[in-house]
């Protein structure tokens, strides 16, 4: 069975630059950015998607949101703003399914939420 991209990429199987990393998620860059801001943060351990997430998760996924914060402030990003986006499952547009927390910005960004 073909392993899931972000567990690997966790694992550094594939080689990837993180711009933080810590105990619970790790984060990297995007490899098709939407904006000159685009990085994906991730818990370490596999979550399919928000569907799946449970009280345990509490602690992580708000770790993530701290880490976006963070990796903001260190790109200069945090006075104009940015996007923070959960994609969840075929209507969301999900297409890892390793939960992941985008953080876009560094322009100003479109509203492109309307059904297709
Ligand atoms: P989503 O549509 O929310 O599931 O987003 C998945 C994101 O993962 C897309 O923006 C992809 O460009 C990105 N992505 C897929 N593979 C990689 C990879 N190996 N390294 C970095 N980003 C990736
Ligand atoms: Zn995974």
């Amino acid at each position: 069975m073909k392993e899931c991209i972000f567990c690997q990429i966790v694992k550094k199987e594939i080689p990837t630059e993180f711009l933080y990393e810590d105990d619970l998620v790790a984060a990297f860059r995007d490899i098709h950015p939407m904006a000159p801001v685009h990085v994906l943060v991730i818990p370490k351990k596999h979550i399919e998607s928000v569907v799946n997430i449970s009280e345990e998760d509490e602690k992580l996924m708000g770790r993530m949101i701290l880490a976006a914060k963070e990796i903001a402030e260190e790109l200069k990003i945090s006075e104009k703003g940015y996007k923070l986006l959960f994609r969840v499952g075929r209507h969301g547009g999900q297409e890892v399914g390793h939960i992941h927390l985008h953080l876009i910005g560094g322009a100003r960004l479109k509203e492109d939420i309307r059904p297709v």
